[in-house]
């Protein structure tokens, strides 16, 4: 798809590569939007237990799809916003990534994003995270970033973040099932596109990742950040 208007960066990575934080610092940094389409797996997800439907039938999960909406703020879900804080339970991480290997789910979700890009992408530019964003909803994204980091560093960093500081084992092997679920499904595995810029953050704090983000889409895009902030 070719989003008109302003400007789009996807950035893909596995979980706790810092992506939500780094998304987040370069749409403020651009005064773009900032779109996080994990939260609309985690919605599924969360509807799919609520209904008590079968995680592993990916007809039934598709219903849980219909009527989600995508925002800087969150997920919509029939009209009503959906609470992060829901959003965010282990349970509900786990489950997410289970929903997402069905085509079912990941094709009723496909239409969300790419509205929800092209909207912000028209306003003042969209910073869209997930997970196969540069390679099958927005390959078209003027740029594209793929951030890796070493798995213990991501399950600490996930640690700090959540206040579980003593789980960092019990979150790293979590992260580590997710990353075998994520790159492995048939369908849009978590891969970075061809002309990614693969970006280990190892090490690296969270403004240098942000700064160089920046530099590279105020180079490819014209007009990045120059109104915006
Ligand atoms: O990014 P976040 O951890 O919130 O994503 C939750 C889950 O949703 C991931 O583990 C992944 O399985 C799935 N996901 C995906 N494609 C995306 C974004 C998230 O499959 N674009």
């Amino acid at each position: 798809m070719g989003v008109s208007g302003r400007f789009v960066i996807a950035i893909d990575g596995p979980a706790g590569s810092g992506k939500s934080s780094v998304a987040r610092g370069v749409a403020e940094e651009l005064g773009a939007a900032d779109l996080n389409t994990g939260s609309l797996y985690r919605a599924v997800a969360l509807v799919a237990i609520s209904r008590g439907l079968d995680l592993g039938s990916g007809e039934e999960l598709s219903g849980a799809a219909a009527g989600l909406e995508l925002d800087e703020r969150g997920v919509l879900a029939g009209g009503e916003r959906v609470s992060e804080q829901d959003l965010r339970t282990p349970e509900v991480s786990a489950a997410a990534s289970r929903v997402s290997v069905h085509p079912e789910v990941r094709e009723a979700l496909v239409a969300v994003q790419r509205s929800a890009a092209e909207g912000a992408a028209q306003v003042g530019g969209a910073v869209v995270e997930g997970r196969d964003i540069g390679t099958v909803i927005l390959p078209e994204a003027e740029l594209k970033v793929f951030l890796l980091a070493a798995p213990g560093e991501r399950a600490r960093r996930r640690a700090l973040q959540t206040g579980r500081e003593d789980e960092v084992d019990r979150i790293q092997e979590a992260i580590e099932v997710r990353d075998r679920q994520d790159s492995e499904r048939e369908v849009s595995p978590l891969r970075p596109a061809p002309d990614a810029v693969v970006l280990d953050t190892t090490g690296l704090g969270l403004e240098e990742v942000v700064d160089r983000i920046v530099v590279l889409a105020r180079e490819r895009v014209s007009g990045a950040g120059e109104t915006g902030g």
